[in-house]
């Protein structure tokens, strides 16, 4: 709870939380809550070489993309990949935060999510990615334990929890215990890869060419890692490889499990291996508070479910899956004394370079 002090200087200074995701960039802001919530996608006109679209708009002209115009995912893997364009980016949304507020107040303090794991010089890139885009503070979180305070875990606490993050480009698996991660894995199989196989079975199974946009919509709409009390049936809209028209095909709900169940097995596979290197009596703490699941890749219909059945430990998706890591940053300057420990440091002297 914020004390009438703290919203009064609240309203002065602009604390904000950052969630630079591989599929999605959040922004929250203190008294707000999320006030952006945009794909990770820029536009870059290919003359110039200047960010013209950044977002949603920047998404829309994926796969469709005109000549003069480049479309770029700047966070690959969880991690920058392209500086420059990361940093266009982070000036949109810290300026657009920004230009909400109704008093002229100071540049923001800003936290920013990084996957657990990241080099110093990729924890560089991101605080100064931040600086140059404005913010008079920068602190770094580790992805999970962002996602753990959003996601209300006690990580705090000596009681050990476990939080599986699955974003686009990568999935994030940590047991905590008080405060800090016990055990954790990161692996580059998620969201993304998931679409891929489906783009895959469509050409192999069935000769029909789809695109990533239409294999995403696939698994957000029909896909599942656990049989369906109703199995269903999904259209699909393609080229057919062998009369290259335009077809579309019935597929039903059981096919697209198949199609991912690959992707959704390494997934497992990796809690399981998580929980067999966690202290025996970490596990008898899980068993109690259960496995909880966070980013978009948690709202795939029945994974809790498989989850569950696979390593006998009751597994739940987090209120709002996706907004966990920007909630969870934004947290941390909420309770600053307390949480401050959560933050990552950075070396001094570590260059970009
Ligand atoms: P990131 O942190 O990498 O930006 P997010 O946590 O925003 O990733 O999750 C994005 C991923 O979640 C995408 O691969 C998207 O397709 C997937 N996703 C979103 N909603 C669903 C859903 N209902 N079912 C399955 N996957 C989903
Ligand atoms: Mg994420």
């Amino acid at each position: 709870m914020l004390s009438p002090l703290d919203y009064f200087f609240g309203l002065f200074s602009l604390d904000i939380g950052i969630d630079l995701g591989t599929a999605n960039t959040l922004v929250s802001v203190r008294g707000k809550g999320i006030v952006i919530n945009e794909p990770s996608f820029v536009a870059i006109e290919r003359k110039t070489q200047r960010p013209i679209e950044v977002g949603s708009r920047a998404k829309e002209m994926w796969n469709k993309n005109p000549k003069d115009i480049m479309i770029v995912r700047p966070v690959r893997d969880g991690v920058i990949d392209k500086f420059e364009v990361t940093e266009a980016m982070l000036h949109h949304l810290i300026g657009k935060a920004h230009e909400q507020s109704w008093v002229p107040i100071p540049r923001p303090r800003v936290v920013v999510g990084i996957p657990s794991g990241v080099t110093e010089v990729e924890k560089r890139a991101v605080y100064d990615a931040a600086v140059s885009a404005g913010a008079r503070e920068v602190h770094l979180i580790e992805e999970p334990v962002a996602a753990a305070i959003g996601a209300g875990l006690p990580v705090q606490e000596t009681r050990g929890s476990m939080i599986v993050d699955i974003g686009g480009g990568t999935t994030e698996v940590a047991v905590f215990s008080l405060g800090g991660i016990v055990i954790s894995r990161s692996i580059r199989v998620a969201g993304d890869e998931m679409d891929e196989d489906i783009v895959q079975y469509m050409r192999r199974k069935h000769n029909l060419l789809i695109g990533e946009p239409t294999a995403e919509r696939v698994k957000i709409e029909k896909g599942s890692a656990f049989p369906l009390p109703r199995e269903d049936i999904a259209l699909v809209r393609g080229r057919h490889l062998v009369t290259g028209m335009p077809t579309s095909l019935e597929v039903s709900t059981i096919e697209i499990r198949d199609a991912i169940s690959g992707s959704v097995g390494i997934i497992v596979d990796t809690i399981k291996d998580a929980l067999d290197d966690t202290p025996p009596e970490l596990v008898g703490d899980l068993m109690e508070s259960g496995i909880c699941l966070a980013g978009g890749g948690g709202l795939l219909a029945g994974l809790a479910d498989r989850v569950q059945e696979e390593v006998n430990i009751r597994c739940w998706v987090a209120d709002d899956p996706l907004t966990c890591v920007a909630r969870g940053a934004g947290r941390v300057l909420e309770d600053y004394n307390n949480l401050r420990r959560l933050l990552v440091g950075l070396e001094r002297g570590s260059t970009r370079h």
